[in-house]
């Protein structure tokens, strides 16, 4: 059985599956997504391949009608799909070479668009979980696509204040932010001609960063080649700065924010990408409890300010002033 069912005191959708439990355990010394697995070519720059487990399908099974007034289901329409960076095992976003980070992002491009052409599918989110920490068991780079036939409940409140930011100031809040961090440098920790990285003065997670374009951009396949190569610099930067803060793999989630693909206007909004590290330093790791799930308070236990000076200081013994 797999079905979307809504909550109708807050208002989303819940992705329900019950055969998701029966994956089986992938066995210790095989992966999937390196050539010779069987499962992908035997040759490949980067590639996307379809979720054998998907939680939403462009050909999703029949719903049961709930015989109530208040429970409401629907079909699982949508795409999952899993999004492999190299075929080398042993990389990772921030080790990718040029050549490589820029075919993933024609890739990223590439599939906003084909799956947000697709009439049931309103919203492409692009996505990676790293990290065991995260529930990642497979370290061969990769990320994920899924492409939801709603517009996700975060997504919907930074639409909602972005647009009433709009029509008060007839200014795009995300360019303010980006503004006002730029202003007061603190917690600036990489910039390059296209993009600027920094740790928001409202950031949730100790390591946070997010990744904003300098220009108005509403989505991702309406960056320039310029600028898409300047995301590549960017996204490598920050992985590999993250790698060296406690020189080891840092797990994280990122996630990227852009235009619903339901064909209305968001004019007033900005592309974006979040990091959600979950480790507060090099042993503890921050956990989501009672206060961030039952009430979506964060604690964040540390300094913004600081972290982006220790995000800074590593990428500074690293790049140099380059
Ligand atoms: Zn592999
Ligand atoms: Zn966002």
């Amino acid at each position: 059985m797999y079905e979307l069912r809504w909550n109708p005191v807050l208002k989303w959708w819940v992705m329900v599956s019950s055969e998701r439990q029966n994956r089986p355990l992938t066995p210790k010394d095989y992966c999937p997504f390196c050539p010779g697995s069987g499962k992908v070519p035997e040759e490949y720059g980067v590639l996307s391949y379809d979720n054998d487990w998907p939680i939403l399908s462009p050909l999703p099974p029949e719903v049961t009608p709930v015989n109530s007034s208040i429970f409401k289901n629907a079909k699982s329409y949508g795409k999952c799909e899993v999004i492999l960076y190299s075929p080398e095992h042993n990389s990772s976003l921030g080790e990718l070479s040029d050549e490589n980070i820029e075919k993933l992002i024609d890739l990223w491009v590439d599939k906003y668009i084909e799956l947000g052409n697709r009439n049931f599918i309103k919203y492409v989110f692009i996505f990676e979980n790293r990290g065991e920490e995260v529930g990642v068991t497979i370290t061969h780079p990769h990320g994920q696509i899924y492409g939801f036939p709603f517009i996700p409940k975060k997504i919907e409140v930074e639409l909602s204040s972005c647009k009433e930011y709009y029509e008060e100031e007839k200014k795009n809040l995300y360019l303010e932010i980006l503004k006002e961090e730029l202003n007061q440098e603190i917690r600036i920790v990489d910039e390059n001609e296209s993009f600027v990285t920094f740790v928001p003065y409202f950031a949730d997670y100790p390591y946070q960063v997010f990744i904003v374009p300098r220009k108005q951009r509403l989505s991702i396949d309406e960056l320039n080649g310029e600028e898409k190569i300047q995301l590549g610099k960017s996204l490598k930067r920050i992985v590999t700065t993250y790698d060296h803060l406690f020189e080891r793999a840092f797990p994280y989630m990122m996630c990227f924010h852009q235009k619903p693909t339901d064909g209305k206007d968001y004019s007033y909004y900005q592309f974006h990408i979040e990091f959600y590290p979950p480790l507060r330093n090099e042993k503890t790791q921050k956990f989501n409890a009672s206060s961030e799930t039952g009430s979506w308070t964060h604690g964040n236990p540390t300094s913004p300010e600081e972290k982006a000076e220790e995000l800074r200081k590593t990428m500074k013994k690293l790049y140099g002033d380059e």
